[in-house]
């Protein structure tokens, strides 16, 4: 690592803590040559091609911004989009991929935010996967119902639970 100061081409590493959201290092080096401290971060890359080819990195905030419409007039807080976009993030670097596509981003949103809220959830598969009409509708009401969702609530059991 170059010294920002004196492009001295070496440093040593005076300290090293993890940033609050866990997915990077930030170091504290300091320069042998002029004695200049600086520091550094280093972090896995998440980057999201999208539609239009372009790459850009990985942004919880941009995921906030985009469920938060769905979540209009419901019960969710900031706190909540806040984990919800920290989950999306794991369960996409889980996956161990350093690149993702802006329609895969969207399917990694659909399984939290239907546990979050399954109004907001319907919202947003409606936009996400181009709801046509009814009919994508009840799909989508049918399909949270058959994970069991209804029973729980106390509902009919449905016929293929066997
Ligand atoms: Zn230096």
């Amino acid at each position: 690592m170059h010294c920002p100061f004196c492009r001295h081409p070496d440093s040593r590493v005076v300290d090293s803590r993890t940033t609050d959201d866990g997915n990077a290092v930030r170091r504290r080096r300091q320069c042998p040559e002029c004695g200049r401290r600086f520091t550094t971060t280093e972090s896995a890359s998440l980057n999201v091609v999208k539609r239009n080819g372009i790459v850009e990195p990985f942004s919880r905030e941009k995921i906030v911004a985009g469920v938060r419409k769905a979540c209009q007039g419901r019960p969710v807080t900031d706190a909540d989009l806040g984990l919800l976009a920290q989950r999306v993030e794991e369960a996409v670097r889980a996956s161990g991929i350093s690149q993702i596509e802006a329609n895969d981003i969207g399917l990694a949103i659909l399984p939290p935010l239907r546990e979050l809220d399954e109004v907001a959830y319907l919202r947003f598969a409606s936009v996400y996967q181009s709801f046509a009409g009814l009919e994508d509708f009840e799909r989508a009401i049918e399909s949270l119902r058959s994970d069991g969702v209804t029973s729980r609530h106390g509902g009919e059991p449905l016929d293929d639970e066997e």
